[in-house]
């Protein structure tokens, strides 16, 4: 899924004002699902209480109706346990403790997108486990330390892949960052990896979703029979973070986030 880079496009101020309002109701949202997240609650419920939020707050969870080889998605959060890195669906299943919860969330406002996502652990976990969250969102900062004006969507890919090469965790190679905006996947394809080419020059008005994955054992992953969830071949741990930012002359600003501050260790109440 390496994109073409043809259409990229930058956005006026007034658009990053609305991806703004965006990014800082998926970071409301992120943050009431992970004060939810405990043992005994639902997926289904988590992707309800994401709805609703998003619905009364006047937006609309982009994640409905996305095409893909299951069908078109039906839900307002992706819930991903464990073994599953990214793109599992809300519905019966119980959060159990000591499970590694990824939540991913987007939302329009006004036309435009925001995406994030965090990686829960609910309750306590051996601290190898730990150290893979923490390493995950600390690879998505890297990401966003590089990404700025003047260097390039292969800086981005470079500084991830360092994190995760440090600790010698895997890192997906077909699923990786994008561009966002009037659309939540926009060009370009942002890899987590290097090898793709330096690629296209960073430029003020960017708006980009970056977000690694890695995990405890090995980059391949498999999509399960219902056609969304990605999972790790060799069924190990996995983590996702993601962050919507902008590209901006003054510097990159991260749009995903709200007033409250971002929990640092991505740990669930239970
Ligand atoms: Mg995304």
């Amino acid at each position: 899924m390496i994109l073409s880079e043809r259409r990229v496009t930058l956005k006026s101020r007034r658009q990053v004002e609305l991806m703004r309002r965006a990014g800082r109701l998926v970071a409301d949202v992120l943050d009431r699902v992970g004060d939810e997240i405990r043992p005994g609650i639902t997926t289904g419920d988590l992707d309800r209480i994401a709805e609703e939020m998003i619905r009364r707050s006047g937006g609309i969870p982009s994640f409905i109706g996305v095409a893909g080889a299951g069908g078109p998605y039906r839900h307002s959060i992706c819930v991903s346990i464990d073994d599953e890195v990214v793109h599992g669906i809300p519905g019966r299943r119980r959060i159990e403790a000591g499970q590694v919860v990824s939540i991913d969330a987007g939302a329009i406002v006004e036309g435009w997108h925001g995406d994030a996502a965090r990686t829960f652990i609910v309750g306590d976990a051996p601290v190898r486990v730990r150290e893979l969250v923490d390493e995950t969102r600390r690879g998505m900062f890297a990401g966003i330390a590089a990404a700025r004006a003047g260097n390039t969507i292969g800086d981005i890919a470079a500084a991830v892949e360092a994190v995760a090469l440090e600790h010698g965790y895997g890192v997906l190679r077909d699923y990786g960052g994008h561009g966002i905006g009037s659309e939540m996947h926009e060009e370009p394809f942002v890899p987590n990896f290097r090898g793709a080419g330096r690629g296209r020059k960073l430029e003020p008005g960017m708006c980009l979703a970056i977000e690694p994955m890695f995990t405890l054992g090995g980059p391949e992953v498999r999509v399960r029979d219902d056609g969304w969830t990605v999972a790790t071949a060799d069924g190990s741990l996995a983590a996702h973070w993601e962050h919507t930012i902008a590209i901006l002359a003054e510097g990159t600003e991260i749009l995903t986030v709200n007033d409250r501050g971002e929990r640092l260790s991505g740990e669930a109440g239970v």
